[in-house]
This record gives structure tokens, sequence and C-alpha cells, in this order.
């Protein structure tokens, strides 16, 4: 309930207004860096098997967000990043990177000729077993698509029994279901999320995960490819092992594809653990990006736990205006 409050009150032109009196108030700090995260831009619905979750913004929206970036901030690439880390090359005031992860198709279609538009630099984290892999989907849309296409009235889990007569109820259950998922075993999740494919009897879903080809041809248009492993497990959750081969793994398959492809690796999920961090360091990994929110000071942070502000589901731009201030009037749950 305060939620929804919050969340309309940052819609309301009134907080505009607070944010554009705390921006023009802004000090102009050196040596601090934003980075936002984006999984899809795409019109409302225009792929309804997918998890909503991830659609962060229409194409309008997207639009009015990086016309704010380039003109309130100075949109850096991660070559300028690793350019600091390497050779100490500073970076200009008010820095901001743009990431992507998971290589959905919308990036190709909606996202990147905006951020052309605007030049602004464009880094893809893409899990590497998905490309040109019709039959291999992400589990939470898999897990998406079963609850939205079944004809079962319910889902019986060792929990309890899930309606799923309602569009509320098929709703909640993804939400249940989502949560429960990211507590489990990668490879238990997976086989569990057959299970209830076969008990739900729906639909295989649509694929919709960029190819090699399309990769092939962004990486020439100057988008920067970095690793999101191969299959997407949260990767503090599988074997130190099982770890290295899905980071290094990844960025073997994109050098493989691509030829230049600088070391840098986004932690699916935001799942990392101390010996995951060491791990990425003696693989020769230079970046790491979390889902931790906050401000880089490059001075002090670590550069494989960079932290990154998620744009969650259609946020208001506000919203995502006061998360960029370096004053903590950003609701945490955002
Ligand atoms: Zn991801």
């Amino acid at each position: 309930m305060i939620k929804k409050l919050l969340v309309t009150a940052t819609r309301s032109p009134l907080f505009a207004q607070f944010v554009t009196v705390l921006e023009r108030l802004q000090p102009e700090r050196a040596g601090t860096l934003r980075i936002l995260t984006y999984h899809r831009v795409a019109p409302v619905d225009a792929q309804p098997y997918l998890s909503p979750v991830l659609l962060s913004a229409t194409p309008e929206g997207f639009e009015e967000q990086m016309r704010h970036l380039a003109a309130h901030y100075t949109p850096v690439s991660m070559s300028d990043l690793l350019d600091y880390y390497q050779n100490g090359t500073r970076l200009p005031k008010r820095a901001v990177m743009v990431t992507f992860d998971d290589a959905y198709c919308d990036f190709a279609e909606h996202a990147f000729p905006i951020m052309q538009r605007h030049g602004i630099p464009a880094t893809l984290f893409v899990p590497t077993a998905y490309p040109d892999q019709p039959e291999r989907f992400f589990w939470w849309d898999r897990l998406y698509h079963a609850l939205m296409e079944t004809r079962a009235p319910a889902l019986p889990t060792g929990a309890g029994i899930l309606p799923l007569e309602t569009a509320e109820q098929r709703a909640l259950a993804f939400k249940v279901l989502r949560g429960y998922v990211k507590t489990i075993p990668h490879v238990t999740a997976l086989e569990w999320l057959d299970e209830v494919y076969e008990q739900l009897g729906a639909p295989p879903p649509v694929h919709y995960v960029l190819g090699w080809d399309a990769l092939r041809q962004l990486h020439q248009q100057g988008v920067v490819m970095g690793a999101h492993t191969r299959t997407h497990p949260m990767i503090h959750r599988i074997t130190l092992d099982e770890a290295r081969e899905e980071a290094v793994g990844a960025y073997d398959d994109l050098r493989a594809a691509l030829g230049d492809v600088p070391p840098i690796f986004a932690y699916p999920s935001g799942g990392l653990s101390d010996e995951v961090v060491q791990m990425l360091g003696e693989a020769g990994f230079a970046l790491a990006f979390t889902t931790f929110k906050g401000i880089n000071t490059l001075k002090t942070a670590d550069p494989l736990r960079l932290r990154r502000f998620n744009v969650g589901r259609l946020a208001a731009m506000g919203l995502i205006r006061a998360q960029l201030l370096p004053y903590a009037i950003a609701p945490k749950w955002s």
C-alpha cells in the first residue's frame, strides 16, 4: 500500500519539480560513475509471452530517459572505464554508463537505435548459451508463459495449492514461484520447472534472444559485449568450478564469435559471493557489475563489485532522475 503511494508520488509533477531543484543544486563531484541497468525496451504487451517484470521502458520512455542523460550527464563507454583502471585516464564529471543484460531481441530493434541517436555508448551482457538456441528459454519467461497459457485451474506445490483461475491469481502465483526459484539451486530449479510445465500442459514459449549474426552486427556498430555466464545461473548457488566454467566459458564464446571482447562480466540476477569475486579476478576479469544500487566513487570502488541502478518495470522518469542524484532521496525499494 505504502509502496503504491510512493510509486504514485514519483509520477507527480511536484516530485519532478523537487528533483529539478536538487539537480540544479547538485555538486559537481569528479571521480564518480553512475551505471544504469536495463533489460527490455518494447511497447507494453508487444511480447505477451515474456515476463513483464523485465520490461524496463517503452521506446518512448527510453527515448525520454536517454535524452535526459545526454543533456544532464556525460555518457561514457566501457573503454573509458577500462582506461581509467588500466591507465588512470580520468572520467569526465557526471559520468554515466548504460548497460543492458540478457540480450533480448528488442535491444537491437528499439534500444540501440535510440542510444545511437543520442550518442550514448552501449554495453550488452550476453548469456552465451541462448543465441541461436530456439529451444532454450530463460527460466522466468518459461515460468510466466506456463502460468499464463495453462488451462489448469490450479497448481499443486509442496507448500499448498496455487489457484490459477483469474489473472490476479496467475500473477500472484508467478510472483510466489519466482521468489521460490531464486532460493533453490539452479539445476534443481530447471528440473522443477520441467515438472511444472508437464503439470500445467502449457505450449512451448517463444524464443526472443538475439542470434550470433545480430550480435556480430551490433558489435561492428560499436556495442561492447560482455560475459553474463552461459546459462544464467545465480553464480553463487553453483560450485566454484561450475562458476568458473560459466564465466570464462561465456567470455571464450564471445571471443570466438566476435573477436575483440573486453574481460568484463555481469552477475546474473545479482548473485555473488567473496569466492566468486576472487575467482573472477584470478580468471582475468577486469570489471564486474552487480545489481547493488548506488553511485560508484571510483577511488574506493571495487572494480569487480561495481554498483548499478536497475531501471525497474516502467519506472517513472522522476524516480530515475532522483536515483541519479548524489542524495539518498529515492525510496530504497525502487
Ligand atoms: Zn541477466
